[in-house]
Parts: structure tokens; sequence; C-alpha cells
């Protein structure tokens, strides 16, 4: 079966390398492709993925942009924070958690380990009556490998979906007609929405491909992608709050990180506040001290820290 699999993806690669040839940004090399038999349990709806080292520091460091964290502190728990102190609460945890202090999931770790170009997973197979479906999925991951090749998949790295989004579509001659605005959860913005963004700045150039590729032009759709998702993932956020369950993931999710497993069932200012400082986080500590946390420690509280 998985032999059978990787032949029909070596198909699509024979149209989606020339594609890109044609278009003036081709990729130097073909990629090899790995058939993985599972579903993905972190991205269970995931089909594919290439191997593109994403920065993640510099990813998550967009997407929460510290003028978003800024404002979620001060919603959430009336709290007051420079941007210098959230700045290092980010970067501390997550420098805490990639050193050896979060568990790696086994798949994660197989797909490091190995150097091939493409993976596929067991929902890539729903496809299997889809010839055209299974050609976009390879043009969007082949998408991201010139991006990666081209030195600017971190450039702008909130755009990287959306980029491939509007490659894969540009391959099967498919515009997008839906903006940010018209959705409504954060995949389809990230994905679709600024597939349409980026269609938006680049379309009408002599070559949108390759000016897709181009940092400047990258860093201006980031900025309007930042600028136009910020309210909604706010919004979104204080939707998820509402919930007692979405609540506990958030706990769960903190547990991950053992100085704050360890204050578990204990959740008091004091120990909340001796785990931001093990993680590095001084300067946020220090503002913090200075502030009434009341209401950041109920919230502690009710995800089940
Ligand atoms: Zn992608």
């Amino acid at each position: 079966m998985t032999e059978e699999i990787i032949r029909t993806a070596e198909k699509s690669l024979d149209l989606v390398l020339p594609f890109y040839e044609g278009q003036g940004v081709p990729l130097s090399y073909r990629p090899k492709i790995v058939y993985i038999n599972e579903v993905h349990p972190l991205f269970p709806e995931g089909v594919a993925r290439a191997k593109a080292e994403v920065d993640f520091l510099q990813f998550a460091d967009k997407i929460l942009s510290v003028s978003m964290l800024q404002e979620s502190w001060r919603k959430f728990y009336s709290l007051e924070f420079s941007e210098k102190a959230l700045e290092e609460l980010f970067t501390a945890t997550l420098n805490y958690a990639g050193n050896g202090n979060v568990q790696i999931h086994p798949l994660e770790k197989r797909i490091a380990e190995d150097d091939s170009g493409i993976f596929l997973f067991k929902p890539y197979n729903e496809f299997s009556q889809d010839t055209k479906a299974r050609d976009r999925i390879l043009a969007h991951e082949v998408w991201h490998l010139i991006e990666q090749e081209r030195g600017v998949i971190n450039v702008a790295p909130m755009i990287n979906e959306g980029t491939a989004t509007y490659a894969e579509r540009r391959f099967v001659g498919k515009k997008g007609k839906k903006s940010i605005e018209d959705y409504e959860d954060y995949f389809s913005m990230i994905y679709n929405g600024s597939a349409k963004l980026v269609q938006d700045y680049v379309d009408s150039e002599e070559n949108p491909l390759k000016a897709v590729l181009e940092t400047s032009i990258r860093l201006k759709i980031e900025d309007e992608l930042l600028r136009r998702i910020k309210p909604k993932l706010i919004a979104t956020l204080e939707k998820t709050l509402e919930s007692q369950e979405n609540m506990f993931a958030i706990g769960e999710s903190m547990k991950q990180l053992p100085v704050f497993a360890r204050i578990q069932g204990n959740v008091t200012a004091e120990n909340l506040l001796r785990a931001y400082e093990e993680i590095g986080a001084q300067l946020f500590v220090e503002e913090a001290k200075r502030q009434d946390l009341t209401k950041f420690v109920e919230f502690m509280k009710k995800s089940g820290l």
C-alpha cells in the first residue's frame, strides 16, 4: 500500500515540478517523499508536511506579537506589562521548553531525524480517488521547499501557509474569493484568508510567484495580515476562555512545563512568580510583583493548574 501511495505522489511531483520551473521559480532537486501510515495526533487533519525548517521562535513571535500579548494581559487579568517584559517572558518560555523540558512527540522526532522533503500522513488516503486534490497537496508542499531553498521561509513566517496556498491555487488555476474577515477560525484565516491577501498583493505582477519570494513584498503582506487578524484573534481568545473545557486545556498545556506542573493544586501569586523566575522571566516577575495578581491567580486555578 505504501508503495502505491508514494507512486501516486510521485506522479503529482511529475506535474508540480515542471509547473514551477515554467513559472521561473524551480526547485533545484526532486524531494524525497515518505508516507507515514498514522494520523498525526497534534494535527489530525494534516495530510502532508514539507520538511521546511521554520524558525518556531520567529513564527510564534509574530503570531503573538508583543502588542497582542500586552492587550490580552490587560483585558483578561487587568495587568500592565512593558513590551520588553513580555518579549522576555515569551523567549524565556520557549527556550525553557526547548531545552529538553518538554517531551517531543515520537512522530515529530521521527520527522526531525528523517531528511526527506515531504511527509504524507494517513488522511492523504482520503484523496486517493481525487487526482486533482492530490496534485494540489504536492503543489502546496513543494512551494514550502522552494521558499526554503530561496532562503525566504523565515522572512515573514506568518504568511508561509498563505503563500503555499496561493501557489497551490495558481497551480490549479483558481483564484481565492474570500478574505481574512470572511473566516472564523484561525487556520482558515492563516491558510485561505492570507492566500487571498497574497493574491491581492502579487496577482497583477508580471511574475506573481517570483514576487511572492521578494522580501519587501513578503514583509508588507505579513504586516497587513497581522494588523487584520489581531482583533479577530483577541475576540476568538475571549470566546475560547468562556468554556471551562478550554480552560482545562490551557491548564494541561501549562502543566507540560515542569515549573508549573510542580505547583499544581498549590497556585498562589508567590508560587506562580517563582515559576516564572525559574523560567528566566525576571523583568516580567519584577513588573508583576508591583501589581494585584488576584485575577491572574483565579484564572490559573480555574484552568486546573
Ligand atoms: Zn503548508
